[in-house]
């Protein structure tokens, strides 16, 4: 482990002119900034010396295979001095192998558009659709529809489609054409008769009669609900949606930048549901945040419509300066490598299993925990006032579990602020290199 060392210049330049995401500097003017400063495995090491489990990834659920990887530095490294970047339509050499390998576990899924984050990826999702809207609807199909809870990212693009309205809150007006499904969080359901599934996927088809299917051409939604609190979507769900899709025209855009890349226990979310979808995103865990990269994946039938040779609008309109740097698949291609050489999607489903079964043991223990749900490595426990009435716990109370659990030496998240009276989920996602040890220190 390092030793606190001097690194009080560093802590002072970061308090005078580092704007971090998402936090309220007020209390930094007083304490300290968290810098955090070497990585191993789940361990983290912050400015100060004290010593963490990470169980949440690097904050966001992004670092799958765990910190201190040489192997993928070397790739990038490799790569770098070789060819860093060149954008001008050409491709590169990580690029096309990457994209072979990806494909490989992705049947039905053709093409790879690369872009650095997951905002990015979805908002690239939306101009495709408005494009096949412009060129093969007559304008027609230009609607995006997303569930209530699920993130997509924080452009106005993708907070347009979020559905977590306090942190669009400040920042509209939006484009138009963004319309909004119900939730499918079956601990908190509008209906309590077994077909919870079913109907929660029904509320999708009222919506889409209700703008007119002609006006409608994509539904997005994330597999498993992450930040908007870890919701699994109940049996009967997915094979509605995708009836309803089907029938009405719709394009399905699955946004995997959580569970993509091994987060439960499949290479991808909707793996394990049986989904076909038309579009995939994915960023975190691409290349393990090793390197900034997303993909944009779509069918082969959806890209044979930005062909068209005698026509300078047909092709997809669009660029993405840093989409082009070749450290990112070269960073992904080695995680993958990773991935598959140690086993870590095997490892993810008995690490998880025993993550899930510790905190339903918990469960029985403490009544402050309503609902324990998630898949793999991607856990969530929601906490209430009170199991028969399922008030939720309220926000100071989430933060100061999540901050006394880091005293403790781990650190958990909680999930977003953004639903409002609702954010009282923990999050759990460490690494899938995690063993049974670290699972039990954690729990
Ligand atoms: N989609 C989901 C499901 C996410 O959880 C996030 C980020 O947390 C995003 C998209 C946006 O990704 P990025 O922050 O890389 O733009």
């Amino acid at each position: 482990a390092p030793q606190p060392n001097d690194l009080r210049p560093v802590i002072e330049a970061d308090r005078r002119h580092v704007w971090h995401h998402m936090l309220q500097h007020k209390p930094l003017e007083t304490g300290d900034p968290r810098i955090i400063v070497e990585g191993k495995g789940l361990k983290v090491w912050d400015a100060a010396g004290r010593e963490y489990i990470d169980a949440l990834s690097g904050g966001v659920w992004t670092v799958n295979v765990g910190y201190g990887r040489t192997s993928i530095a070397d790739a990038v490294r490799d790569q770098l001095v070789r060819m860093n970047y060149f954008a001008q339509s050409a491709g590169s050499i990580p690029a096309a192998r990457f994209a072979e390998k990806l494909l490989e576990k992705m049947p039905g899924l053709s093409r790879v558009y690369f872009n650095n984050s997951g905002s990015e990826a979805n908002e690239k999702v939306f101009k495709m659709v408005r494009q096949i809207a412009h060129r093969h609807h007559g304008g027609g199909k230009w609607k995006i529809l997303y569930r209530e809870r699920d993130y997509h990212g924080t452009t106005i693009a993708t907070l347009a489609a979020g559905g977590q309205p306090e942190r669009a809150a400040m920042y509209g007006p939006y484009p138009d054409g963004f319309v909004m499904v119900p939730h499918c969080l079956e601990y908190r359901r509008q209906w309590d008769d077994g077909s919870y599934g079913e109907r929660a996927a029904d509320a999708i088809e009222e919506v889409i009669l209700r703008e007119g299917p002609e006006t409608v051409g994509l539904l997005c939604l994330e597999p498993i609900t992450a930040g908007g609190g870890v919701i699994v979507p109940p049996a009967g769900y997915w094979e509605r949606v995708q009836e309803i899709c089907a029938r009405y025209e719709i394009l399905l855009h699955i946004d995997e930048v959580v569970c993509g890349l091994g987060r439960t226990g499949t290479w991808f979310g909707y793996q394990n549901f049986g989904i076909r979808p038309d579009f995939v995103t994915m960023a975190k865990g691409v290349a393990s945040g090793y390197a900034a990269i997303s993909c944009t994946v779509t069918t082969e039938a959806v890209f044979e419509r930005f062909k068209d040779g005698a026509d300078p609008m047909a092709h997809f309109r669009d660029i993405s300066t840093f989409g082009g740097c070749a450290g990112g698949p070269a960073a992904a291609l080695e995680t993958m490598r990773i991935i598959e050489d140690e086993g870590l999607l095997d490892n993810c489903l008995a690490m998880g299993a025993r993550l899930r079964a510790n905190l339903e043991a918990l469960k029985e223990k403490h009544a402050v925990i309503g609902d324990v749900r998630g898949m793999g490595l991607f856990q969530g426990a929601e906490l209430v006032k009170d199991r028969a009435t399922r008030e939720p716990v309220d926000e100071p109370s989430i933060a100061r579990v999540v901050a006394e659990t880091a005293a403790r030496g781990v650190m958990i998240g909680a999930s977003n602020r953004s639903v409002p009276g609702l954010n009282n989920v923990l999050c759990l996602a460490p690494a899938l290199v995690a063993s049974a040890a670290e699972i039990d220190a954690i729990t």
